[in-house]
């Protein structure tokens, strides 16, 4: 099989607006990506902060659009998980559970996933009243009291999707201050379904067959106490995906991966976009900007390399 000019790794918005641009340049493009198209904002009920949609776009329909873009001038998209990448005679060959991929420059465009509680009982009952996604579970709480632990945008953000379910959504956040944005800290202050336990955390889930409860643990006195809940939903932030590659391309302290000029990373034809990128600030636009230099940047060293 002949070398890709780029493969490109993770179907997120980084990955996806680099495929648009290489394969417009007409690179032989291959996107690899493991789960579904769009990365995290295919699991967002709502993008309301990507230009050109004033109505909002929902997060479903902007990946899909994104995807059939790309593949409108040529990039190919496989589904599958990589599992390695390694520099072989002058090429890269990018190894996945089911074939292996020849590459003469790469995209790391793989994002990252959210993180865990890692109380006891989480694992558990993970799917069983414990979620990380309320588009895929919130149907599931339908008139139910649930909390959302974590006071960043996605807490929020998805905290006031919740509602359309719950009875009763609180917010379990650890300082007393939330890391929101303004607008949503609004409209969610605004929603009287939505309250919140300021300077606590959860100390474990409780529940045998589903969650029935939680512990709570104060951060000002480390006193615990019981609290009824029928749901936990996390969204206290994000890993990076770089376990494949740990070795492969300089990370920082963090885990996220270093670039320099152009997202170059420390190996040359390496490139990187998006969330998993030491310094990105996390955004849909920001991803897609980012993805585009990305894939100016290996048109340029294909062309010099
Ligand atoms: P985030 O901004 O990193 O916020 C994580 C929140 O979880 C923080 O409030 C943090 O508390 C809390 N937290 C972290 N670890 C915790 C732990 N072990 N236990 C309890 N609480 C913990 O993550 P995010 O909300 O997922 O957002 C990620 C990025 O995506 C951000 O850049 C955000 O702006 C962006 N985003 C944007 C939108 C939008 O524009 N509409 C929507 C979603 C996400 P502290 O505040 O004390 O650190």
């Amino acid at each position: 099989m002949a070398p890709y000019d780029v493969v490109i790794i993770g179907g997120g918005g980084s990955g996806l607006t680099a495929a648009l641009y290489a394969s417009r340049a007409k690179l032989s493009t291959l996107l690899l990506e493991k789960l579904v198209p769009g990365g995290q904002i295919a699991l967002t009920d709502v993008v309301e902060n990507y230009p050109g949609f004033p109505e909002g776009i929902t997060g479903g329909e902007i990946s899909k659009r994104m995807e059939d873009q790309a593949k409108r001038y040529g990039t190919e998209v496989v589904y599958a998980e990589v599992r390695s990448i390694a520099k072989k005679d002058g090429l890269f060959e990018v190894v996945t559970g089911q074939t292996n991929f020849a590459a003469r420059s790469i995209i790391l465009a793989c994002g990252a996933s959210f993180r865990t509680l890692g109380v006891p009982r989480e694992k558990e009952l993970t799917g069983r009243g414990v979620s990380y996604c309320a588009t895929c579970d919130g149907a599931f709480f339908k008139e139910k009291e649930i909390i959302v632990v974590g006071g960043g945008d996605s807490a929020m953000q998805e905290g006031i999707f919740l509602t359309r379910f719950a009875k009763k959504v609180t917010v379990v956040h650890r300082r007393n201050k939330l890391r929101a944005s303004p607008i949503l800290q609004d409209r969610a202050r605004q929603n009287l379904k939505i309250d919140y336990i300021w300077d606590t955390v959860v100390d474990r889930i409780e529940g045998e067959k589903k969650v029935e409860g939680v512990v709570l643990k104060s951060m000002k006195n480390d006193q615990t106490q019981p609290y009824r809940t029928d749901g936990v939903f996390v969204f206290i932030g994000h890993e990076p995906n770089t376990g494949f590659f740990k070795n492969f391309v300089a990370l920082d302290d963090h885990g996220y991966v270093k670039t320099g000029p152009s997202l170059v990373t420390s190996v040359p034809g390496v490139f990187a976009a998006g969330e998993i990128r030491a310094g990105a600030v996390k955004q849909l636009v920001s991803a897609c900007g980012e993805g585009c230099e990305a894939a100016l940047a290996a048109q340029a060293y294909l062309e010099n390399p």
